[in-house]
């Protein structure tokens, strides 16, 4: 099934924004609550939300597989699972829908009333039902840099970093949307110089700046996925903070890595962008030495130049842009992520997420954790305002944003945004 919803000349009958995330291009998948109290699947151009139920019952899919209900949902799971060929069929139609020259849509006035939102009118929601969440750590400079911190700076990488993308299960169960605040977690730390640990609100609050992308139903149990066929699985991805404690990780993560300093929140952004509008931004990933094993070996350009930017703003104050990172810096591909996933027969399905790992550049101003901006405190992060940080504070809002622009054209994910609360409750001492 070829698409054809790439192209840079495409217009469209509706307004876009002078450097929107969202042009015709991209075409991303989302689910929102509309000013009906209606949820539904829907997909974005400009500033406008387009509800794709409504479209669907309009008939605007006429001649495309799809079950009545299908975007009468409020998850994408069931479309994700009716697989690459049915995304493509889809997104070709709603470009087509909007090109700049098609009357249907655009000249019926009565259609237009039901379909199209502006964004003050919806409310997103979490766009998949998330079954499990995995974490991959496939940042060489980030996992280099926490390497040297937490454990020697002379064998920073572990021995079997550059042979496996090294991953762990999360939890799905706290995965949330942007908008959505989030509290302080309590935790066991062993405070420095201290002899017996002791049981607080986290004093080491983190982002971690990620991306992570969304699967469709990939394999059977016991069957691997061959690296050749790993991104037909991949129905897109999303900006990701994987909020982290890192006073409860340095004492709890050995032996069996990471547990309830993860697991406390993770922030998503609420549209999914498909692999086929990357398309036009693949580049090469890093070279790889020593070269993987025969089942991680791929060919062709595996990468996408994703620019990703995190902006701090303390509560009443100004914004101050932390850091900027690329999701090209990426040492492990999604494609190898996922092929080493289903190695050993594990099965992926429909809404599974995976996470990147923090994406740290090669310099000191494209770190993705404030941890290694602040380099376990010892350089704290001047901001805009006056403040410094060395973790995130109560009431400091954490903004992720990402977009694509190789000169042409540009499509982006928007953003993830998310404001740190202090603990749910105070502990008291009995
Ligand atoms: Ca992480």
């Amino acid at each position: 099934m070829p698409f054809n919803t790439n192209d840079p000349q495409r217009k469209t009958w509706l307004p876009i924004p002078q450097n929107s995330d969202f042009p015709i291009q991209n075409i991303p998948f989302g689910v929102f609550l509309t000013r009906d109290d209606i949820i539904t699947i829907g997909t974005r151009i400009g500033d406008h939300a387009i509800d794709l139920g409504a479209l669907h019952q309009l008939g605007y899919f006429e001649g495309i597989p799809l079950t009545d209900d299908i975007f009468l949902q409020d998850t994408l799971n069931d479309f994700i699972s009716d697989g690459k060929k049915t995304w493509r069929l889809v997104r070709n139609r709603i470009s087509a829908i909007f090109e700049k020259n098609n009357p249907a849509l655009r000249d019926n006035e009565a259609h237009r009333k039901i379909v199209l939102f502006t964004l003050d009118e919806i409310e997103m929601q979490l766009p998949v039902q998330i079954g499990d969440y995995t974490d991959f750590y496939s940042s060489k400079e980030h996992a280099t840099n926490v390497g040297m911190m937490f454990r020697d700076p002379e064998n920073a990488l572990l021995p079997n970093w550059l042979h496996i993308p090294v991953g762990y299960h999360g939890r799905s169960s706290s995965i949330v949307a942007s908008g959505t605040p989030i509290h302080r977690p309590l935790g066991q730390t062993m405070p420095a110089g201290a002899s017996t640990p002791e049981f607080g609100p986290s004093k080491l609050v983190d982002f971690e700046l990620e991306m992570a992308f969304i699967t469709t139903d990939a394999n059977n149990l016991g069957e691997p996925i061959p690296i050749a066929d790993a991104e037909d699985y991949i129905f897109g991805l999303v900006l990701f903070n994987d909020w982290s404690a890192r006073d409860m990780q340095k004492w709890e993560y050995v032996p069996l890595g990471p547990f309830l300093a993860k697991n406390f929140a993770s922030s998503m952004s609420p549209w999914i962008v498909t692999l086929d509008a990357l398309e036009p931004f693949r580049v090469e990933s890093p070279k790889q030495n020593p070269t993987p094993l025969p089942y991680l070996q791929q060919e062709g350009k595996r990468s996408f130049d994703i620019h990703l930017e995190v902006d701090l703003t303390p509560e009443n104050s100004t914004t101050t842009t932390i850091t900027k990172s690329n999701f090209k810096y990426m040492y492990w591909t999604m494609a190898q992520q996922l092929t080493h996933h289903t190695s050993n027969g594990c099965s992926v399905n429909s809404g599974d997420m995976m996470g990147s790992g923090t994406i740290s550049g090669p310099t000191p101003d494209s770190y993705g954790s404030m941890l290694e901006l602040a380099w376990q405190g010892t350089k704290p992060l001047q901001l805009n305002d006056g403040n410094e940080r060395k973790s995130i504070q109560n009431g400091d809002t954490v903004t992720i944003r990402g977009f694509c622009d190789n000169g042409g054209s540009r499509i982006g994910f928007g953003e993830v945004t998310t404001k740190l609360l202090p603990p749910f409750t105070e502990f008291k001492d009995s």
